[in-house]
C-alpha cells in the first residue's frame, strides 16, 4: 500500500518547485508563487481520480471526518453510527465535534452489518460513516438505502481504499462525503494529508472555509475576506500537496503492482481448503492494498500470526489484540480517559462501551489475517512469501 516505496524524481521536482518559490502557504502570496499552486491542482486531480464534483485538502484524514461531518452540521450531542472495525481516529473525529460515536457490528465485508446499522439508529441519528477498511467496502447499496429510508447523512471513511470502486465508482465518491488520509502510510502519500469529497456544493464550500479558520476565500486579498462562521485550522501546506501531486498521477501504476502482488498471493493461499476470504460486495473491485483472509477459528488465527512474524512474513495484522483498529482493546477510550472534561450528555451516549457485546465482530476479527501488500516487492519476493505463508498455515490448521 505505501506510496512512498516509490518516491523518486517526480516527488522531488513537486517540492522544488515550491521551496523555489518559498511560499508553503496554499492561499494568497499570488505574485509570489511562480505559478504554482500544488494544493489546486492536488484538489483537481483528485476530483478526476474520485469523479466528484468537489474536493477539499486537509491536513489529515482524521482531519477529514471532522470537517467532513462539521460541513453537515453534524456537532454536539449527534449520533454517528459506525463499524466495531476502523481506525481510532474516525471515533476521535467525531469526539473531537462533541457527537457520539455508536459503533456496531461488522459482517463479513469487514465493515458495517446493514441490519445491525438499521436497528442502532434513534432519534438522535445523523449520519451513518462506513469505514472502507483495507482496501474494499460495506455493501453500498444497502447502506444507501437504509440512510435514503431514515433521512440520514451517508458518509465513507475511505482512507484505507484509495483506487477501489464500487458499480464503476470510486470509493469515497459514492456517499454524500468521502474522507481520505494521505498520511505516510497511505496508498498516495502527502507525509500528512487529507481530503473532504463531495458532490454537494453546500458541504464543500462549508469544508472549505472551515478548514480555513471560517475565511471565505473571495478574492485575492486575504485581508478584505469575510468570515461567514467560526472555522479552524485544517489546512495542508504546498509542500506536502506537492508530494502528493507526483503521487497521485502515479495511482493507476500503484494499483496495477498491488492488483498483481495480491493475486499472486491469493492464488497461493486459495488451495488451503481450511482459507476463506473476506466478502467484497457484488460489484466492488478493490484497491488490493491487503489481502485479508479467514482462518477456521481465532485460536488458529492468533497462532499462523504469531508464526508469520516469527518466521520474518512481515506486514501481516491480526486485529483481534490490536488497540489501534478494534474496538475490544480500546480500554483508554471505553474509560473517556481525556484531558478535558467530556460532556455528560456524550458520556451517557458512550456507556454502552464498556458492557456491550460484539459476538459477530469478534467472530470475524478473530479469524482475521490481513496482509498489507507492498509495492516495492520483487516477483520472486512475493513467490518466496507466498510459499512460507502456505507452508506456515498448513502445519497449523
Ligand atoms: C489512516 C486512517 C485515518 C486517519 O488518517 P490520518 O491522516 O492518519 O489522520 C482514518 N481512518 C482510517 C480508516 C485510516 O486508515
Amino acid at each position: 500500500m505505501p506510496g512512498f516505496e516509490l518516491f523518486g524524481s517526480q516527488e522531488r521536482k513537486e517540492v522544488n518547485d515550491v521551496l523555489e518559490s518559498g511560499v508553503l502557504m496554499r492561499y494568497g502570496f499570488d505574485g509570489m508563487r511562480n505559478g504554482h499552486w500544488k494544493a489546486k491542482e492536488l484538489e483537481q486531480a483528485l476530483q478526476n481520480t474520485f469523479q466528484s464534483k468537489h474536493v477539499q485538502l486537509v491536513s489529515s484524514g482524521t482531519a477529514a471526518v471532522s470537517v467532513a461531518l462539521a460541513s453537515a452540521g453534524v456537532g454536539a450531542g449527534d449520533e454517528v453510527i459506525m463499524p466495531t472495525f476502523t481506525f481510532v481516529a474516525s471515533f476521535e473525529a467525531i469526539m473531537m465535534l462533541g457527537a457520539i460515536p455508536v459503533l456496531v457490528e461488522i459482517d463479513d465485508t469487514l465493515t458495517l452489518n446493514p441490519k445491525a446499522v438499521e436497528a442502532a439508529i434513534t432519534d438522535k441519528t445523523k449520519a451513518v460513516m462506513v469505514v472502507q477498511m483495507c482496501g474494499s467496502m460495506g455493501d453500498m447499496d444497502a447502506l444507501q438505502t437504509i440512510c435514503t429510508k431514515h433521512n440520514l447523512l451517508f458518509v465513507e471513511d475511505a482512507c484505507q481504499a484509495i483506487g477501489a470502486t464500487y458499480k464503476g465508482k470510486p470509493l469515497g465518491g459514492i456517499a454524500d462525503l468521502g474522507c481520505f488520509s494521505f498520511d505516510f502510510v497511505k496508498t498516495i502519500t502527502c507525509g500528512e494529508g487529507g481530503a473532504v469529497v463531495t458532490n454537494n456544493q453546500n458541504f464543500y464550500t462549508n469544508a472549505d472555509h472551515y478548514s480555513d479558520h471560517g475565511h471565505d476565500h473571495i478574492g485575492n486579498d486575504r485581508g478584505a475576506e469575510t468570515h461567514p462562521f467560526l472555522g479552524y485550522n485544517f489546512r495542508i501546506s504546498e509542500l506536502h500537496a506537492a508530494v502528493g501531486l507526483a503521487q497521485v498521477k502515479r495511482l493507476p501504476e500503484f494499483i496495477a503492482i498491488q492488483k498483481k502482488n495480491y493475486t499472486n498471493l491469493r492464488e497461493a493461499l486459495a488451495e488451503i481448503p481450511e482459507v476463506t476470504f473476506r466478502r467484497i460486495p457484488e460489484g466492488g473491485e478493490e484497491s488490493y492494498a491487503f489481502l485479508n483472509f479467514f482462518l477456521p477459528d481465532t485460536d488458529t488465527s492468533l497462532k499462523v500470526a504469531e508464526a508469520f512474524k516469527v518466521n520474518g512474513v512481515d506486514a501481516c495484522f491480526q486485529y483481534y489484540n490490536n488497540n489501534w483498529h478494534y474496538l475490544r482493546k480500546w480500554d483508554h477510550l471505553k474509560d473517556l480517559k481525556s484531558l478535558f472534561p467530556i460532556s455528560q450528555e456524550v458520556k451517557n451516549g458512550l456507556a454502552y462501551l464498556k458492557t456491550k457485546a460484539y459476538p459477530e465482530s469478534d467472530h470475524y476479527i478473530g479469524r482475521n489475517i490481513s496482509c498489507l501488500i507492498k509495492l516495492s516487492w520483487t516477483e520472486a519476493q512475493v513467490k518466496e512469501r507466498a510459499q512460507k505463508m502456505v507452508d506456515i498455515i498448513k502445519s497449523l490448521v
